[in-house]
């Protein structure tokens, strides 16, 4: 019994270790097996793994928070951190501009795990499995290894940077073990041998083993009815981030605000192109001042109201009129950028806060980013 139970973990343990190295990316409180199986592959160095605590502002959950909601709708993620202490630190969610008391509260807290695959320590350590062998390494996951009776050519397609690599032509030439990060292939035209890497890494196989396990299975041949093809894989973990523009032209007309000839604030929403507009003006009075662009003055809510009343007339509560529009016209911006341009472009990109996070609220200031914008009419 003892021993099945062990049997049933350690193989709850590999098929973890499997999905993360397939898909090393966020999760989101992963149970106790993959936290082991994480800090496992962290300990091996095969990824590096970071670890946080978010709270969410409005979560139907935290039953005691429920009636401090300002926006019932907030889904601001905040961070929080491990040693947070309600009598010194704060916590104010910048999306509805609400403080929150996350203890008292007993707001539920979200275990964030990101792992980002270490490709080049995978390699190192494949490549020490290798080291009682003769081999070449002609390209980036590409291995002729010579063993007794004749040559294996050992492809890890993950790490590959040359494709040609994968053409037909070529691995029908010599026995050939295909070695993946994946569970399951995609349907290949060739009787190649293939493993995952992860029976590598758990000891269920060894490399001597498929090695000769693949000499003996000889020269793939191809399926019938196939036609010829570059065997069908994307490199895996090459996340191709779109080139970020390295300045944004700003433009102002009837229809609303345009970011890098994309509309981002449209004109149902006059409180934020008034608000945006004030940014800008205070840009103007630097630039013809030639302030250097780190010395651009940020304004603070005060500063802010004081030049809107002239268009608005009073403002007499600056969470809800001014820093509520202005944080959702910055996540409004960042979201429509994102979308458009690829998803590497960040919330101060366009317009920045400063002084955050800070603990006086006076300390607080928005400013149009002097380094991304220039203007045109
Ligand atoms: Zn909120």
């Amino acid at each position: 019994m003892a021993l099945r139970s062990c049997l049933k973990q350690n193989a709850a343990h590999e098929d973890a270790l499997q999905a993360l190295l397939e898909s090393s990316n966020s999760w989101i409180n992963p149970n106790q097996v993959y936290l082991e199986a994480a800090y496992h592959l962290g300990q091996l160095g095969f990824i590096q793994l970071k670890e946080h605590y978010f709270i969410k502002c409005a979560n139907p959950l935290d039953a005691l928070d429920f009636d401090n909601l300002i926006n019932p709708d907030c889904e601001n993620k905040i961070l929080i951190s491990d040693d947070f202490d309600e009598s010194c630190d704060d916590l104010i969610c910048e999306e509805c501009g609400r403080y929150i008391l996350p203890i008292t509260q007993q707001k539920q807290r979200f275990h964030v795990v990101s792992l980002y695959l270490q490709k080049q320590a995978i390699l190192q350590w494949f490549e020490a499995e290798l080291r009682e062998l003769v081999f070449k390494n002609p390209s980036a996951g590409i291995y002729h290894v010579l063993l007794d009776n004749g040559f294996v050519t050992v492809i890890l397609p993950d790490f590959i940077d040359n494709p040609s690599y994968l053409a037909v032509d070529r691995i029908k030439a010599q026995p050939t073990l295909i070695t993946t990060l994946r569970k399951t292939l995609p349907h290949l035209p060739l009787d190649v041998h293939a493993i995952k890497l992860s029976d590598f890494i758990n000891g269920n196989l060894s490399l001597q083993q498929v090695l000769h396990m693949a000499i003996e299975h000889g020269v793939p041949k191809e399926i019938p009815n196939v036609s010829r093809q570059i065997l069908p894989f994307i490199s895996l973990h090459q996340l191709k981030i779109a080139e970020k523009p390295i300045t944004y032209s700003i433009t102002i007309d009837s229809e609303g605000i345009f970011v890098g000839g994309i509309h981002v604030i449209g004109k149902q929403a006059p409180s934020r192109i008034q608000i945006f507009r004030i940014l800008l003006e205070q840009y103007w009075r630097d630039f013809e001042e030639g302030k250097p662009k780190d010395m651009h003055t940020p304004l603070n809510l005060h500063q802010i109201a004081e030049r809107l009343e002239p268009h608005m007339g009073l403002i007499d509560d600056l969470e809800q009129q001014i820093r509520r529009p202005l944080n959702k016209m910055q996540k409004a911006i960042e979201e429509t950028l994102a979308k458009e341009l690829g998803s590497n472009i960040k919330r101060d990109d366009i317009i920045q806060t400063l002084g955050w996070p800070g603990f006086k609220k006076q300390e607080y200031g928005y400013r149009l980013n002097p380094f991304n914008l220039v203007f045109t009419k």
